[in-house]
């Protein structure tokens, strides 16, 4: 990481240059990508969220962090060993992806490109020994990030994905106000929601919206069948 340790960032946020907020122009399907944080309340699984998933045969991506993984070993092999679903890489310790330590909601980001190399490769290496498999996108713990660790993210093989449709603020939200978030999403969306939190609104939120997405004629990709995870984004 020495050649990025010199570098000043220049962006700072959830849409810095090098994220993928959304699927290449003229993508059909839309990515329903959800998050495992882990840490003090987030350390379950969404089991009827997983269940509306694969009731229905839709596809998605389940972005897991190292603290959960750790936490959830057979989970993490369940949705690996499942093939409507990806994994990919939320971090090992769910931090914001900082080289110079910047903060969002409250916590704290990762101190220099060292860390950020740590903080992505600890769950790089966590999920290839759960899965066998080495994921090909990542998310930040809050999905922020700078440019520089976006750069650092892309030369360990990674691309950056973020979304442009949050569908759960984080799991705070109720069923109805989930669905709301979803039954609006158009061609090459990628959704944000949350797969750890049971006692959210996001499990029957996103059961409820399905077959209101497929009246509309949308349909499903898992992020590798859609996002080529070496394209360059900007
Ligand atoms: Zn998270």
């Amino acid at each position: 990481m020495t050649e990025f340790g010199s570098r000043q960032p220049s962006a700072w946020g959830i849409d810095v240059p090098g994220v993928a907020m959304s699927l290449p122009a003229g993508t059909n399907p839309i990515a329903l990508t959800f998050d495992c944080c882990g840490g003090p309340g987030g350390d379950s699984l969404d089991e009827a969220l997983v269940s509306a998933l694969r009731d229905t045969g839709t596809a998605a991506t389940f972005f897991l962090a190292g603290r959960w993984v750790q936490a959830n070993p057979a989970f993490t092999e369940q949705l690996a060993a499942d093939p409507l679903f990806e994994i990919a890489n939320h971090g090992t310790v769910h931090q914001p992806l900082s080289v110079s330590g910047a903060s969002a909601y409250g916590i704290a980001g990762t101190s220099d490109a060292g860390a950020v190399y740590d903080e992505i490769m600890g769950a790089q290496e966590l999920i290839e020994e759960f899965t066998g498999t080495r994921p090909a996108y990542f998310r930040s713990g809050t999905a922020h990030l700078d440019d520089v660790a976006a750069e650092i993210t892309r030369s360990l093989g990674l691309l950056v994905v973020n979304f442009n449709r949050n569908g759960d603020d984080g799991g705070t939200l109720d069923a109805a106000a989930v669905t709301d978030r979803l039954v609006g999403m158009e061609a090459g969306d990628i959704l944000l929601a949350h797969s750890n939190r049971p006692s959210s609104g996001t499990a029957a939120g996103v059961a409820a919206a399905l077959p209101i997405l497929r009246e509309r004629g949308m349909s499903f990709a898992r992020l590798s069948e859609v996002l080529p995870a070496e394209s360059e984004q900007d």
